[in-house]
């Protein structure tokens, strides 16, 4: 058979790419490794799949070049990912921050695709357990190897995600792909990940299974979420949110009781002097948080004989106390990666390589990685969307 295009990765961005160029009349085939598409669709939302986000633009996302993600995710917006989902029947709820769930299962996503993919007038073929080892680039036309066979087509789509989660077969084909092109590729690290802590910050990890809402601020950029204390480090919403931001050597800030007024702490003095810190922090925070924090803070005995000075520095230091994580759980935890194939490199039109016609890229594997929160996914299908929509023109001998 004669592909108009084959796209590497049968993931979200890799099958919703498929099914919007067979829609638009292209014959497509996805190649996938793995011997089932859309496995990470399918553990994704603790398997109810937090599909979109309500509030998805542009400022959730990370890249080199911040703007680059915004025609894409304004020609395939959240409304238009929930209308597909109705379509299919699919019921759905908002959990938290805007952030949509299946009220079934994963799986009702991943069906839904490929059903989507099967609707035509053009052929999209899924072909699984293809492991590409190999791809050519003569005349204009792509030639990819696998294990069993060869296929040609003139447009290629690298879809291959990024390399978290290795042990799910996550790798960084997509980066050795791209470079064999001469394409740029922005420096990977992992992403939404939980941070480590170690030194002195090491008695933390005695609160192992401790939470608390905080603000949580990452090179000046702070999320309102949830804390977890893990015997790693820390981990929760709040902290996977920022470490992605995050660099090596920076402090993580967080802001217990993000609530407090100012002078609360000398407030409570005045009304209630016999309390000791320890039981106040408690009104507020988990007992062995608070338990801690009251030791680290070096206030004991009733508030009442602590000066006025002591308990302000205490409230200052509860609102801005500084982690210094020594390093992440690194790509085996991480939910995405950041960094990726250059956008510098891409079209924020069609995703297709500025300097080699036919070459596209779409979903994690490109420099584009959104926040904690069904933003990931809208990507993927934005991207996907946009380049499958060039396809279905590119199909036709139409430009896009
Ligand atoms: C545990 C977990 C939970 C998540 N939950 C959410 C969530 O609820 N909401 C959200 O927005 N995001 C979530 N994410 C992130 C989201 O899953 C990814 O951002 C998204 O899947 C990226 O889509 P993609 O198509 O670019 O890559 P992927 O979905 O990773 O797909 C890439 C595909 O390419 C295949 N592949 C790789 N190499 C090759 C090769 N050499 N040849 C052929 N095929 C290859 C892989 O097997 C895979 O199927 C979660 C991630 C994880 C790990």
């Amino acid at each position: 058979m004669q592909y108009d295009a084959i796209i590497l990765g049968g993931g979200a961005a890799g099958l919703f790419c498929a099914a919007i160029a067979g829609q638009r009349g292209a014959n497509v085939l996805v190649l996938e490794a793995a011997e089932k598409v859309g496995k990470k669709i399918l553990i994704s939302g603790g398997g109810r799949c937090n599909f979109t986000n309500l509030g998805a633009g542009p400022a959730n996302y990370l890249s080199a070049n911040p703007h680059f993600a915004k025609s894409a995710l304004s020609r395939y917006k959240p409304r238009d990912f929930i209308a597909l989902v109705e379509k299919h029947d699919i019921a759905w709820h908002e959990k938290t921050l805007g952030q949509l769930f299946c009220d079934g299962s994963a799986r009702q996503i991943v069906d839904m695709l490929l059903e989507e993919c099967a609707t035509g007038p053009g052929t999209v073929t899924i072909r699984c357990n293809e492991e590409v080892s190999g791809i050519g680039h003569d005349n204009g036309q792509f030639t990819v190897t696998t294990q069993y066979d060869h296929f040609t087509a003139p447009a290629l789509v690298i879809a291959t995600g990024g390399p978290s989660i290795p042990k799910m077969g996550a790798s960084d084909f997509a980066y050795r792909l791209a470079r064999q092109f001469g394409l740029k590729v922005v420096e990977p690290r992992p992403a939404l990940v939980p941070l480590t802590l170690g030194g002195e910050e090491v008695l933390f990890r005695e609160l192992s299974g401790v939470s608390a809402e905080v603000e949580a601020t990452a090179s000046k950029t702070t999320f309102r979420e949830a804390a977890l204390f893990t015997h790693k480090g820390l981990s929760g919403p709040a902290i996977l949110q920022a470490s992605s931001y995050w660099r090596h050597g920076e402090p993580v800030n967080i802001r217990f009781l993000p609530d407090a007024p100012q002078g609360w702490l000398t407030d409570v003095k005045r009304a209630e002097p016999s309390l000791h810190l320890r039981t106040i922090l408690a009104r507020h925070l988990p007992d062995r948080l608070a338990a801690v924090l009251a030791d680290q803070l070096g206030i004991s005995g009733d508030l009442g004989n602590v000066p006025d000075k002591a308990l302000r520095a205490a409230e200052e230091r509860l609102r801005s106390w500084r982690f210094h994580p020594n390093g992440s759980e690194g790509f085996a935890k991480a939910e995405v990666t950041a960094g990726g194939i250059s956008t510098a490199e891409l079209s924020s039109q069609t995703m297709e390589a500025k300097n080699v016609p036919g070459l596209y890229a779409i979903g994690e594997a490109v420099d584009v990685t959104g926040w904690l929160g069904g933003y990931n996914f809208q990507w993927a299908w934005a991207s996907g969307f946009a380049c499958g929509e060039a396809l279905g023109a590119r199909s036709k001998g139409l430009e896009f």
